[in-house]
């Protein structure tokens, strides 16, 4: 039998997997985002603070004690009285100065004095500071400014240009007059350990920047340090971070999203950036993302492999549980062994006669092959019509073959079926059949066998079938009953029970 579909399979199997699709998906996704911006949350709020604050603790205790070293050096009375007494022995000053550097293990110790304008260090006169000179500004500054001291981080230019954290401390006489100013200098190198660390540690990237925007000091890279105006989607952040002086920030560079934590460090006036590209943090999450996502798939095509095979199943019993024949209307073979089974049952109840035509439409193959399969069909159709009109309600028409059918008279004996049978005939052979706007005349042979009570169903549809082999033989158009079977049985004729 062919095209008949109880449901379209192909668009059920289709839903199936949108639902499961949609399903897993909208689950895993949010799952993803749910997690995405726990991690994100967890950076900003807690991770970034507190590598920030860990490093800014860090530079704070190893600021307070060279603090208070400069300022011992700046109430120093020896300092004091070797300047007032107008900086004779520079070897004093300078053993000095060496042993205060020694002692707390600074890297460079200085003093320059305001009346001379020299620049002393541990090793002696270095230079005389110049209002001119642009790398002498710091000195200026420290001279007329309203605090004590400042940290500032410059080049050492005792130290070929290694950038130092100085502590500049002014230095009064005893009668309170500016003589100069004294203090050491730190090297960066811990505080760039600490950076370094935090960024291997925590694949951060740590920098400091100063109140114009420049980064000034960053991890144990080389080269040049980055322009932040110039970086993608932080450059236009910058102007606005400076002002806020705190806070968090998010952008965007190379596709990649970048939480950002900024901390206004007063002591050295420089802002600490600590930021973290998400991408990285987000692997581990987006692995398992990648991994439920392959898992739902898996999952949508095991079920759709199930249901596929379960509704081949289901739709193959569907379709021998159909009854009917689509061209004809006429009930098909499943049906029929299903009717004769109740039949038979009847008739073991209360027997009454029972016959089987067996009709095949004369040369068929011709009118096919003459006229297509179509008017084929538009004939097979017409001819039951014609044998349905001569029937009664209660007989039974099944398509059995391609052009044959097979039709079960209750209540006829043999020589009753082959009247009915010849009437089936005549109408069919009488009536020319209009298809496709032709004319075909058409014929019948049928095999006619009654029931004999005992024998199988099918022994009766095989003896009307060698009747109408009989009657194709004769010549067709032809009616022929089958001879009884051994066992026939006359009595059912007179409504006994076998
Ligand atoms: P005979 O008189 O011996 O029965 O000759 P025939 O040509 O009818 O021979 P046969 O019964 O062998 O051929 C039946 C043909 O009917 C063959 C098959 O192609 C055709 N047929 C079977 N079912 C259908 C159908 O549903 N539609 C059409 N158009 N043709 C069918
Ligand atoms: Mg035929
Ligand atoms: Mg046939």
């Amino acid at each position: 039998m062919t095209g008949f579909r109880i449901f379209d399979r192909r668009s059920l199997l289709l839903l199936l997997s949108l639902l499961l699709l949609a399903g897993f998906f909208a689950t895993t996704l949010l799952g993803y985002f749910v997690s995405r911006q726990a991690i994100r949350n967890a950076i900003a709020g807690q991770d970034l603070p507190l590598t920030a604050s860990n490093i800014y603790s860090e530079i704070q205790k190893d600021l307070v004690r060279p603090v208070l070293i400069s300022s011992t050096m700046a109430h120093d009375t020896f300092l004091r009285d070797w300047v007032l007494k107008g900086e004779g022995n520079v070897t004093e000053l300078s053993r000095y100065l060496n042993e205060m550097k020694e002692r707390y293990g600074a890297f460079s110790s200085f003093f320059v004095s305001d009346k001379s304008a020299i620049y002393y260090t541990g090793k002696g006169v270095l230079k005389r500071v110049s209002p001119t000179e642009p790398r002498d500004a710091w000195y200026y500054r420290v001279r007329d400014m309203k605090p004590d001291y400042e940290i500032n981080v410059d080049p050492d230019l005792a130290n070929a240009d290694a950038l130092t954290i100085f502590i500049n401390y002014r230095v009064f006489d005893f009668s309170g007059n500016y003589i100069g100013a004294t203090g050491i200098g730190l090297t960066v190198d811990a505080v760039r350990h600490l950076i370094t660390e935090y960024q291997q540690r925590f694949q951060r990237t740590i920098y400091f920047v100063d109140t114009q925007g420049q980064v000034v000091l960053f991890g144990n890279q080389t080269g040049r340090p980055p322009d932040l105006r110039n970086t993608p989607g932080l450059g236009p952040l910058v102007e606005r971070i400076l002002r806020d002086k705190a806070g968090s920030y998010q952008y965007l560079a190379n596709g990649d999203n970048h939480i950002l934590n900024v901390n206004y460090l007063p002591e050295l006036k420089w802002y600490l950036f600590v930021e973290q590209n998400e991408e990285t943090a987000l692997a581990g999450i987006r692995r398992t993302l990648y991994i439920n996502l392959a898992i739902s798939l898996l999952v949508t095509l095991v079920v759709l492999a199930f249901a596929h095979l379960v509704l081949s199943r289901y739709q193959q019993r569907i379709e021998e549980m159909a009854t009917t024949d689509e061209l004809t209307g006429l009930l098909n073979r499943h049906a029929f062994n299903i009717l004769i089974d109740k039949v038979l049952a009847d008739y073991r109840r209360s027997p009454r006669p029972l016959a089987i035509l067996l009709a095949d439409i004369d040369h068929f193959k011709q009118i096919n092959d003459q006229h297509g399969h179509r008017a084929g069909d538009r004939v097979l159709s017409s001819v039951v019509s014609m044998l349905l009109g001569e029937l009664r309600e209660s007989d039974i028409a099944v398509r059995w073959g391609g052009e044959e059918f097979l039709i079960v008279l209750v209540g006829c004996d043999s020589a009753e079926a082959r009247r009915i049978a010849e009437k089936l005939r005549e109408k069919v052979a009488t009536s020319p059949i209009r298809a496709d706007s032709q004319s075909f005349a058409v014929t019948i042979s049928i095999g006619v066998s009654q029931y004999d009570g005992v024998e199988q169903p099918d022994e009766t549809v095989s003896r009307a079938d060698t009747a109408l082999y009989a009657a194709k033989n004769g010549g067709r158009n032809r009616v022929e009953v089958a001879r009884d079977s051994g066992t026939f049985v006359q009595k059912v004729t007179v409504g006994q029970p076998v």
